[in-house]
């Protein structure tokens, strides 16, 4: 990705784990911004970023990152998303986007909306991208290459903010969709939150068994369950709000999970082949669909953290 005019003077990322670090690093790489002003709960968060260069300046408050940013984004988990907009609600200013990376969005229109002063565009979002890591080393700035970024405005915001924030994350490598908060939910509810619970749940299961012991789950791991150990090892704190923040979708898709889960539980019981058979190959196409549409690999860990993939290819 070449450099380019920067799009924003300063751009002002609260939160400096796997999102923001990577959003700060894309942001360099692409010379989107003349200026990264960062925040962290922590001290340590804080100098490590400074540390690693992608950001250029270091706060203690959030509203002191915030000030006189043209563009901020929340990068927090989604249960912190209400009270960082409250503090940095009197330091926004005026023409600025407020912006946010939450893995829901209906509960940030909630959340946020109340705190957004009058002549700011606010603009939730969510990249589609991610790995299990977390924290100020994880991020790095391939991570949402040719990844959607999907933006649920609220009925009302200017044509020309959203136009802005587009510009933004394709600057950062992504493809952007535009949809209203409660279809992203209800959407990500089945594609991204119901497989990481059905990952909890096995791993927690597998880990609870008596008769198989944990050492032979660790060491036959690789006839499936490794897959979802990738999954569940996500952030706790992450996806403990989300569950909490998007309860009416997940339950609803969970429903239509058990009583799918119960037919086959009945195709087995009475040795329906055929219709294990149909379910697995069409669930098999789907796999292939996904390849096809470039968004994943047949690499391990989806070929998306380049370190690990120079470590596979070496192999
Ligand atoms: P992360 O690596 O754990 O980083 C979280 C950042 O938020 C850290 O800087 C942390 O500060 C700060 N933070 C944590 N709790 C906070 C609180 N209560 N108040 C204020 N700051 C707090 O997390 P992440 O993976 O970047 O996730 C950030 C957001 O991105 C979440 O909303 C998540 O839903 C969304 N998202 C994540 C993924 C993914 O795959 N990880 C994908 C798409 C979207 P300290 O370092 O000082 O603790």
């Amino acid at each position: 990705m070449s450099k380019s005019e920067p799009l924003f003077g300063r751009i002002a990322l609260i939160g400096l784990g796997l999102i923001g670090g990577s959003i700060g690093h894309a942001v360099k790489r692409a010379g989107l911004a003349g200026h990264i002003a960062g925040f962290a709960r922590s001290k340590e968060t804080r100098a490590r970023a400074l540390e690693i260069g992608f950001i250029d300046s270091a706060h203690e408050s959030a509203s002191e990152a915030a000030k006189d940013a043209d563009l901020v984004i929340l990068c927090v988990p989604v249960g912190a998303l209400g009270p960082s907009a409250k503090e940095i609600e009197p330091a926004l200013k005026k023409g600025a986007i407020l912006t946010d990376v939450g893995s829901v969005k209906t509960a940030v229109v909630r959340d946020v909306g109340p705190y957004v002063p009058e002549g700011v565009h606010f603009i939730p979002g969510h990249p589609i991208a991610g790995t299990e890591e977390s924290g100020p080393d994880a991020g790095f700035a391939e991570l949402f290459d040719n990844r959607w970024c999907i933006l649920t405005p609220v009925p009302g915001t200017e044509a020309e903010a959203i136009k802005a924030l587009t510009a933004f994350w394709e600057g950062c490598g992504s493809n952007v969709d535009v949809m209203e908060s409660k279809h992203h939910d209800l959407v990500f509810a089945i594609v991204s939150h119901l497989p990481h619970l059905i990952a909890y749940n096995i791993v927690g299961t597998a880990t609870d068994l008596e008769k198989v012991t944990q050492s032979e789950v660790i060491k036959y791991a690789a006839s499936g369950f490794r897959d979802f150990t990738r999954l569940a090892a996500s952030d706790p704190t992450m996806w403990r709000d989300v569950f909490l923040n998007n309860k009416e979708a997940v339950l609803e898709m969970l429903g239509r999970f058990s009583e799918d889960l119960a037919a086959l539980q009945r195709a087995i019981r009475w040795g329906d082949g055929d219709m294990l058979f149909d379910l697995f190959t069409r669930t098999r196409a789907v796999r292939r669909s996904i390849i096809d549409a470039g968004q994943d690999t047949d690499a391990p860990n989806f070929g998306r953290n380049p370190t690990h993939a120079k470590s596979v290819s070496k192999k």
